[in-house]
């Protein structure tokens, strides 16, 4: 028992020390007179090398999000065809590991399949925002959005969301993942320069 209370009363000293330092730290900052946030086009964020407490004024102020913040999947159309990415493979659904999504695949007049969807569904009350549908997309066509404001009193008409609801453009993409979005062009420009040598052009 004795060893128990030794090992609780270290861990709670221990958290206190971290506390505490991050409040000499604050305290620090403040004498010296650095500001406590920078304000910049899409919100705010700590300065670099400033590590003690701050607070942000939500919803007045927000946080500058990292690049790779994931809340919910979006689905990509082309800006300058309209083109949806998407060609309901079923790959997301398949490894969404709470099955929150449902797909419905076009039909051709033929009754043939068509690569594309004729509606798709996210349960987004469901989903646990884990990225899995977006890293195994082999058409770069779900992506995770960064808009978290999604508080609601019904589910059914706001968090269960369909094809037109799940839409964004390529240049939305484009600017909300400058980076990866630079990194999935280059890997596509190089897939066709492979393509092309393959053909001999
Ligand atoms: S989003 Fe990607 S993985 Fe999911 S059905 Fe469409 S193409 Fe397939
Ligand atoms: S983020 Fe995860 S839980 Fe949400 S739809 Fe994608 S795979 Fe499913």
């Amino acid at each position: 028992m004795d060893g128990r209370l030794g090992r609780w009363g270290l861990g709670l000293l221990q958290s206190l020390s971290i506390t505490l330092h991050r409040f000499w730290l604050a305290l620090f900052d403040y004498l010296a007179g650095r500001p406590r946030l920078e304000r910049t086009a899409t919100g705010v964020r700590q300065p670099p090398h400033h590590w003690g407490v701050f607070t942000v004024q939500y919803p007045e102020e927000k946080l500058v999000l990292p690049e790779r913040f994931r809340s919910f999947p979006v689905l990509l159309y082309e800006e300058e065809t309209g083109k949806i990415r998407c060609t309901s493979c079923g790959i997301c659904a398949k490894v969404c590991p709470p099955q929150c999504i449902w797909i419905e695949r076009t039909t051709g007049p033929d009754g043939k399949p068509v690569p594309e969807p004729k509606d798709f569904v996210i349960d987004l009350s469901i989903c646990m925002s884990c990225g899995f549908c977006a890293e195994y997309c082999p058409f770069d066509a779900i992506k995770m959005d960064h808009r978290y404001e999604l508080a609601t009193y019904e589910r059914q008409r706001a968090l269960v969301r369909h094809l037109p609801d799940l839409l964004v453009s390529t240049r939305y993409y484009a600017e909300t993942h400058p980076l990866a979005w630079a990194e999935e062009e280059a890997a596509r420009a190089r897939k066709g320069r492979g393509a092309q040598a393959e053909a001999g052009e």
